[in-house]
């Protein structure tokens, strides 16, 4: 495994290696903001730990997993089903530092559908229905990751940005879907180049952080 938590006695590393504990910074019931499930209600799990190192990254309290209490799995399951809700995004941090098998069996065996969110710098675990895929800069796919993504999110932070995006859109299959996105920060002045770039460019559609517009986590 690719996790980088400290002082992890023997029988937590064990568990860890299985996914039976993962760092869960936060975990929460709302609705998916952005990219293909926009507006869909889902049940969100931030797992703790990232080396990603996006300048930009919003979820900076994510990065060191030590901080974030590790949790049973199994607990985490329940809540969600608790919820009642249909999907389950799992996100970071950068979720494929850890082996998610484990609780992607546990959420098919309910019934729950299971998203992911991430970078792909890290092998893909776990059984997933969907599968969006944001590349960075700082640490890019891994090859195996882009073949398999239902969904490219590209953050556009500048101009620049859109032609790495092309060349992230030649690594992934035919049937992705193909999203641009504005920095949060950002938003005010790239949402208008990216309209303009769609415009031109029809096999790209618009990603916005509607949750953040919502005021809902
Ligand atoms: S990959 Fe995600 S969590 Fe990691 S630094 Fe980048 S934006 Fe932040």
């Amino acid at each position: 495994m690719n996790y980088k938590v400290q002082g992890l006695n023997k029988e937590d590393k064990e568990l860890l290696d299985k996914g039976e504990l993962l760092p869960v910074m936060e975990d929460f019931y709302t609705i998916q903001g952005e990219g293909f499930n926009t507006g869909k209600a889902a049940y969100f799990i931030r797992i703790g730990g990232c080396d990603v190192g996006c300048h930009w990254c919003d979820v900076k309290e994510s990065w060191d997993a030590s901080i974030h209490p590790l949790v049973k799995v199994s607990d985490v399951v329940q809540k969600v089903v608790e919820s009642k809700a249909k999907a389950v995004v799992i996100t970071g941090g950068e979720p494929l530092q850890y082996n998610l098998d484990y609780i992607t069996e546990a959420f098919k065996s309910k019934g729950i559908e299971t998203y992911i969110e991430t970078s792909g710098a890290y092998p893909l675990s776990g059984y997933w229905d969907w599968i969006c895929l944001s590349p960075k800069k700082t640490m890019p796919p891994l090859n195996e990751v882009f073949a398999v993504a239902h969904e490219l999110k590209i953050i556009v932070y500048n101009k620049n940005d859109f032609e790495w995006a092309q060349e992230q859109a030649s690594k992934v299959s035919s049937s992705c879907y193909l999203y641009l996105q504005p920095e949060w920060s950002k938003r005010e002045s790239m949402t208008p180049v990216i309209v303009d770039f769609v415009k031109e460019h029809q096999n790209w559609m618009v990603s916005l952080q509607t949750h953040k517009y919502m005021n809902i986590p």
